[in-house]
């Protein structure tokens, strides 16, 4: 089978501590894979510098000068994970690309297996990760009940799998065509169909440097994974304010039986106030949904760029 046209895409932010290991492990396997004829001569990689303000861009520039395999393209600011992702694929060329994280806690040796599912016909190559044993109790936990709440609203969506994933140029070139700018890739990649197959693999720990998704950014990624692929909790909603109707129904009639036919009636505190709590939170919480719809509609409707590019190399 002719050598495979593959660039790697790697989103990094603020990871000057990782990127010299990164470059010399991504290019020994480029250098593995080119010698047993896999990947074609001009295949290579592509760091994306998600508006770094440390040295990231300065050594993806000499990287590249060190060796021409290596390239960069520089976003004009921060602009988060997805989209940074985002800018990797839509300009990336090359046949097949491989998205992975800069700290290399997506096992690269899972890459050959890709490769092999791609050439076995698959289009989408998603890497599944076989244990979460490297993930605090509290990230494993929230993962868990997150992909579940997912589920239950009608997401599609591959559990344990982040975005190491292979995607050949039809699945690219299809992915093009999604235009939302509230981006949760992992819910957008399974819409696109294509043969698609898994590979696992047991994730490593950052080698080093900090993890550059603090709990806000995680949440945020969160909300838009369920706000822009459901709207479930809409429905939810609007059963959760018809039940409470009928149970005050019933809890009315029960109080005007109570006043009328018994001489049990109190001047009743609690029976006003616990429900004046209750109702109050719970419309607070619908509020709260309708506001993360609005919102994503909002930002949507104004169609600003998901990036902007300042350079590339
Ligand atoms: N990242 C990015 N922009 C951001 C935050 C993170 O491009 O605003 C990159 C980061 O450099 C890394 C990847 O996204 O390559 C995953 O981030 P990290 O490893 O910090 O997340 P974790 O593995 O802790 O979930
Ligand atoms: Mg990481």
């Amino acid at each position: 089978m002719a050598a495979i046209h593959l660039n790697l895409v790697i989103p990094c932010y603020d990871e000057e501590e990782v990127l010299h290991e990164t470059s010399r492990q991504l290019l020994a396997l480029l250098d593995d894979l080119q010698a047993r004829g896999i990947a074609s001569a001009d295949s290579g990689m592509i760091f994306v510098d998600d508006g770094s303000r440390d040295k990231t861009w300065q050594l993806i520039e000499s990287l590249s000068h060190a060796d021409p395999r290596v390239h960069g393209i520089k976003l004009s600011r921060n602009r988060g994970h997805q989209n940074a992702l985002l800018a990797g694929l839509l300009s990336a060329r090359g046949e097949v690309l491989v998205s992975l994280d800069a700290d290399l806690q997506d096992d690269i040796g899972a890459i050959p297996r890709m490769l092999d599912a791609y050439q076995d016909g698959a289009d989408i190559v998603y890497g599944v990760r076989a244990r979460r044993d490297t993930d605090s109790f509290f990230k494993r936990f929230t993962a868990r009940a997150y992909y579940a709440l997912l589920r239950r609203f009608g997401v599609d969506i591959v559990a344990d799998h982040a975005d190491f994933r292979l995607m050949s140029r039809r699945s690219l070139d299809a992915l093009q065509d999604f235009r939302e700018v509230n981006l949760f890739l992992r819910g957008i990649i399974p819409m696109l169909g294509f043969r698609t197959a898994i590979v696992t693999y047991d994730r490593l720990s950052r080698f080093a440097g900090e993890s550059k998704y603090p709990l806000f950014k995680m949440m945020a990624l969160a909300f838009d994974g369920i706000f822009s692929f459901s709207t479930v909790p809409l429905k939810w909603i609007t059963l959760i304010g018809i039940s409470l109707s009928l149970a005050s129904i019933g809890f009315g009639l029960w109080a005007l039986f109570v006043r009328l036919a018994t001489d049990m009636a109190v001047p009743g505190w609690a029976s006003t106030v616990i429900p004046m709590y209750f109702l109050g939170g719970l419309q607070l919480m619908a509020l709260g949904i309708i506001g993360g719809y609005l919102s994503r509609i909002y930002s949507e409707a104004k169609q600003r760029p998901r990036f902007i590019i300042e350079k590339s190399i």
